[in-house]
């Protein structure tokens, strides 16, 4: 197969492999020390602390306490090859409009002060509410806390690609920012960081990110151009109606057959609404109301959320909600108060930026059939924020090993993953970056 992307003649990669995969212990001691340690959203007090610490030692400058516990940290490549390129001819064909925005006016400066290429590498580093499990040596020591999602390995890869690449200065003409982010489980730390400037000063042409995936096997990467994961959108619903004896509706406004009605006809909007070639789904994964059996019911609550890639969609199911609660209400004679919100956007990835990903995984793994471009999933991820802002790509790297007993799925209490997985995550990084920054 040839690649769109090929690699620069003067990027050894057997020796950038090997070198990455001598980085394979440290990896492992950082992700166990990381994940005895996890922290909620927005507290990761001692996460930040360990690599922070861990990018101090190594000389690396960083930013700390952006958006309360993230941290960005810098690191410029010192390339001097002459024939180097000095703006990627990727980022060129990647992002006219990142040129367009220069302004004609402006080339001439920008040829002979030209702006070398900057990439952004993502991590985030929260863990959930969850109760571990696991009976092995590195399990949470933090109460009801767990990391349940792999964000402690996505924090290790990021320090594993940090140290790399600070080591091999040499090797690259460019900059990579690599973002350490809180709160992806919620209430989401990406926006905020982007809202403290991390995208700018100097400016990220592109952005890449990765979720170790036990959905996928270890040995494959799942990515893709276009929508990988949905946009998320959360409601709550309160159904006012009378509440009275049981044997004498005729005296009350049914909350339950009400909010019943309700239920079935939200199912509507995916199945009448949306064209069948998009994908959607509105869930209601909690309905209450009552007390006992012979009482009706004065109100009833219901919470959902709302799924969709499309982002010509943003606002749709909104409506269409608010829609059929009030005409089925008003039908009965019911009120009600409805709050909607939107959590994520959907992650799109750009498709230059995912054929750069896709070709380096293709040459780290392998094995061709180990791409798995049907790795959409309905869950959401605020990488999206990141992605709105700059081109770039978000992957799954997989890393189920049944073998092993490690395929349990994200956010159960005995989620763990195979770290083998950890130096191909450097490794991917390593080159993605050598790739866009090198390309002649
Ligand atoms: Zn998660
Ligand atoms: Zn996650």
């Amino acid at each position: 197969m040839v690649s769109t992307f090929p690699n620069p003649a003067s990027v050894d990669l057997s020796r950038i492999r090997l070198s990455i995969r001598s980085l394979q212990p440290q990896l492992v001691e950082w992700r166990r020390r990381l994940h005895q340690q996890p922290e909620l959203g927005f507290q990761e007090k001692l996460t930040a602390e360990f690599v922070s610490r861990k990018l101090q030692e190594w000389g690396i400058e960083h930013q700390t306490g952006i958006a309360q516990t993230g941290i960005v940290a810098i690191i410029k490549g010192n390339k001097l090859d002459p024939q180097s390129n000095p703006k990627s001819k990727i980022s060129e064909v990647l992002m006219p409009a990142a040129g367009c925005a220069n302004g004609g006016s402006l080339r001439s400066d920008f040829s002979q002060n030209p702006k070398l290429p900057v990439l952004a590498i993502r991590a985030d580093m929260d863990a959930l509410p969850i109760q571990e499990l696991n009976e092995v040596p590195y399990r949470s020591q933090h109460d009801g806390v767990m990391h349940a999602c792999g964000h402690d390995g996505h924090t290790a890869i990021a320090l594993g690609t940090a140290y790399y690449l600070n080591q091999h200065r040499e090797d690259f003409a460019g900059t990579v920012k690599i973002i350490f982010q809180p709160a992806e489980e919620g209430p989401g730390g990406a926006k905020p960081m982007i809202e403290a400037g991390v995208l700018k000063n100097p400016d990220v042409d592109a952005i890449i990110g990765l979720h170790l995936w036990n959905n996928l096997p270890l040995g494959t990467v799942g990515v893709r151009s276009g929508a990988l994961m949905a946009a998320v959108e959360l409601f709550d619903c309160t159904i006012l109606g009378k509440g009275g004896h049981g044997a004498i509706p005729h005296q009350t406004v049914d909350s339950v057959v009400v909010a019943a009605q309700i239920v079935n006809a939200l199912q509507t909007i995916v199945a009448r609404n949306v064209n069948p070639i998009d994908s959607a789904v509105v869930t209601v994964g909690e309905l209450h109301a009552g007390t006992r059996r012979n009482v009706i019911a004065d109100t009833a609550r219901m919470s959902g959320t709302v799924r969709y890639f499309n982002p010509a969609f943003e606002g749709f199911f909104k409506q269409r909600i608010e829609q059929i609660i009030t005409g089925i209400c008003h039908s009965h004679g019911a009120g009600y108060e409805l709050e909607y919100s939107s959590l994520y956007p959907p992650v799109i990835n750009d498709a230059g930026m995912a054929e750069l990903v896709r070709s380096v995984a293709e040459e780290v793994i392998e094995t061709p059939v180990g791409i798995v471009p049907e790795c959409q999933t309905m869950g959401g991820e605020d990488m999206s924020f990141f992605l709105q802002e700059v081109p770039g790509c978000y992957f799954f790297l997989g890393s189920a090993n049944p073998d092993k007993d490690l395929a349990y799925p994200h956010h159960h209490p005995r989620f763990d993953f195979d770290e083998t997985a950890l130096a191909m995550g450097v490794e991917i990084f390593v080159r993605c970056l050598e790739k866009f920054v090198n390309y002649e």
